[in-house]
């Protein structure tokens, strides 16, 4: 038997339903805040994300789906969905529309990684880019956007963590303060930490390993190394949410794994979660377009994983039914399948959800089907019904009966639904 590969799934039934709803909901909310889909491939050059997700990330040392095509080409399926973004934004000239651009896209994503609850090979993102405001309104209107996907859902118990990590000159600053730090402590850190605290320190900060979590409570804060203008820009961050009503928790050992981020960086945390507890989250990132080979955009975003979505659902409320009952089902002996095949494609024509025998049943246990299947009406063709074109409908629940003629059947049906 072959499987679906490890750290991949199949979406069918009530899932897939959820899904979908789940989907609806996005796509109403995005056009209420006025954001645009974007539809990017399944894969891109694979220097894309080299340059623009970062050459020391987990994602790309490790993570990566990449291969070579028949033209020696290297490509990789898309790990995350912000640089592919940036390189659409920059290839379609949109810095000439009126900024700032407002993206969102619901996409698959690949990074190998260990698969566990909430984790996998291949997962759906929901994400939204804002291109071309340097206002701090840009960071709390994209904020804002992911809360009340929340609210609209009814997930409860969700936690905003914020934080700001500076421009590249408060980081610089801060880099030093906190390699100096590292540099005092790192026969307590492992070694991971110690790689990063060479390559990427504030990397170091992420570590979820119980012992460097607590040497790493005393490493200095990256909120008073701010300069004035990234300070300035966090206070009026905040100040928008206060006034939306967004509740938030400054967290300053938020960093995000990724190398782009700039000034404000967030996350939206789930009880539900289990370890997997980040239901989303984003910043700005501010020089990724020069990074790419643009010129300077400056830009803010989100990614919320479908995934860890649906699973705060499931958490917190009963799944939704996959099969919609038919309003009719339609039962025929042998000989008249083909008018019972006829009429219920008629009535699907007209927008009635109907059924009927596809598998050659016996009438009883056509009855048996009608019954399990839910609809609220059956009805049967005999020699009879046929030749005089009116049938007995009989309404499930209550056992009534109705003899009609077929023709005004779709009528009596719409008016049912
Ligand atoms: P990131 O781009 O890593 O910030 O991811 C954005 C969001 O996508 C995360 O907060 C998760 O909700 C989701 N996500 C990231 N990686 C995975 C994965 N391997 N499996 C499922 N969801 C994921």
């Amino acid at each position: 038997m072959i499987q679906a590969p490890k750290g991949t799934f199949d979406i069918f039934g009530n899932k897939a339903v959820s899904y979908r709803n789940l989907e609806g909901i996005i796509h109403d909310l995005c056009v209420r805040f006025g954001v645009t889909e974007l539809r990017t491939p399944t894969f891109e050059y694979t220097e894309l994300f080299h340059r623009g997700v970062g050459e020391t990330t987990d994602v790309v040392q490790k993570e990566m789906y990449t291969f070579s095509d028949a033209g020696d080409r290297s490509l990789t399926l898309r790990p995350e969905g912000t640089a592919p973004a940036c390189r659409a934004y920059l290839e379609h000239g949109m810095g000439s529309l009126p900024q700032p651009v407002k993206l969102y896209y619901i996409s698959s994503f690949y990074r190998a990684e260990k698969p566990q609850k909430g984790r996998y090979r291949q997962f759906q993102s929901f994400g939204t880019e804002y291109f071309g405001s340097t206002d701090p309104a840009a960071d709390a209107e994209i904020i804002a956007l992911g809360w009340e996907l929340f609210r609209l859902l009814g997930i409860t118990g969700v936690e905003l963590r914020i934080n700001s990590i500076g421009d590249r000159e408060c980081r610089l600053k801060y880099n030093t303060e906190l390699r100096e730090f590292i540099g005092s402590q790192l026969d307590r850190l492992c070694p991971v930490c110690k790689e990063r605290a060479a390559t990427n320190p504030l990397r170091v900060l992420d570590c979820k390993e119980e012992g460097c979590k607590r040497v790493l409570n005393d490493a200095p804060d990256i909120l008073s190394t701010l300069g004035p203008d990234c300070k300035a820009h966090f206070g009026k961050v905040l100040g928008f949410l206060k006034a939306m009503g967004i509740p938030y928790t400054v967290d300053s050992r938020i960093v995000r794994g990724l190398d782009y981020y700039t000034k404000t960086v967030f996350e939206y945390i789930s009880s539900d979660l289990g370890s997997q507890s980040a239901l989303g989250g984003g910043g700005r990132y501010d020089h990724l377009m020069e990074t790419i080979g643009g010129p300077s955009v400056p830009a803010v975003g989100f990614g919320i994983g479908i995934e860890r979505l649906l699973i705060a659902l499931e958490a917190q409320q009963a799944e939704q039914a996959a099969q919609i009952p038919p309003v009719v089902f339609i039962g025929a002996i042998p000989s008249q399948t083909n008018f019972a095949a006829g009429l219920t494609h008629k009535l699907r024509q007209s927008g009635i959800s109907a059924q009927w025998d596809i598998s050659g049943r016996s009438l009883k246990a056509q009855m048996k089907a009608a019954d399990k299947s839910g609809a609220r009406y059956s009805l049967v063709i005999g020699d009879d019904e046929a030749a005089s074109n009116s049938a007995t409908l009989k309404e499930m629940a209550t056992g009534e009966q109705t003899t009609m003629i077929l023709d005004k059947l779709t009528e009596f049906l719409t008016r049912k639904v």
